[in-house]
């Protein structure tokens, strides 16, 4: 028997990787937008806040069980920011180049440049779920000062994997799943909902 869950997110990627990854444990994928939900608010300061808050979200308003993500890059010597403001660190309208710009000038007084990527999952059963389903996972790295590499998006071509000598941009899609933050945790979903 399947089961039909709605992923808070309308990125056709998410879609398709989440999708490959729940079949075999009987889950059907659907983007939120196939049942018209508008995207929630991200208010919130942590990231497994506002990935339970887009997963309640999605299921209130379709009924059915819920997946979000929410992901960012944290670096040491700044407290763990850009963090939950990752995509818009640089202000509106986001950019990614500008992002990049503002996080190596931030880190540029410091000599610590290590940082992570952190990804989180949030998987209610129905909307009011009291025991939300969470699965984390981190990618450490190092971030320099030039890019390098032409795949990715966002912090990969800045984002240096130091125990392979490349940035995340100079990685394939299958390496970069393999390794990444969001492949770590989606692994571990897949094992606790088995
Ligand atoms: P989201 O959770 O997918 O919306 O990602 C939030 C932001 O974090 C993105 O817009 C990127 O700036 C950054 N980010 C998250 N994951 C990655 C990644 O794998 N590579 C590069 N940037 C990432």
């Amino acid at each position: 028997m399947t089961t039909r869950l709605v992923l808070a997110s309308n990125n056709g990627g998410k879609l398709k990787e989440f999708g490959e990854m729940l079949a075999p444990i009987g889950f059907e994928v659907h983007a939120q937008r196939e049942f018209n939900v508008p995207e929630a608010e991200e208010p919130h300061i942590t990231f497994v806040e506002n990935a339970l808050a887009k997963a309640r979200h999605a299921s209130r308003l379709t009924g059915l069980p819920a997946l979000a993500d929410d992901s960012g890059v944290c670096a040491n010597a700044l407290g763990g920011a850009p963090g939950v403001y990752s995509a818009r660190y640089a202000g509106e309208p986001k950019s990614d180049a500008r992002n990049n710009e503002k996080l190596i000038a931030d880190l540029e007084p410091h000599a610590d440049k290590s940082a992570y990527y952190y990804c989180v999952l949030v998987f209610v059963r129905h909307a009011d779920d009291p025991q939300p389903v969470i699965a984390e996972g981190r990618w450490d790295g190092v971030i320099i000062g030039h890019a390098r590499g032409q795949g990715g998006f966002g912090y990969d071509p800045y984002f240096l994997v130091p125990s392979l000598g490349k940035t995340v941009a100079e990685l394939t899609a299958e390496e970069k799943n393999r390794l990444s933050h969001r492949g770590q945790a989606l692994r571990a979903l897949v094992e606790k909902l088995r």
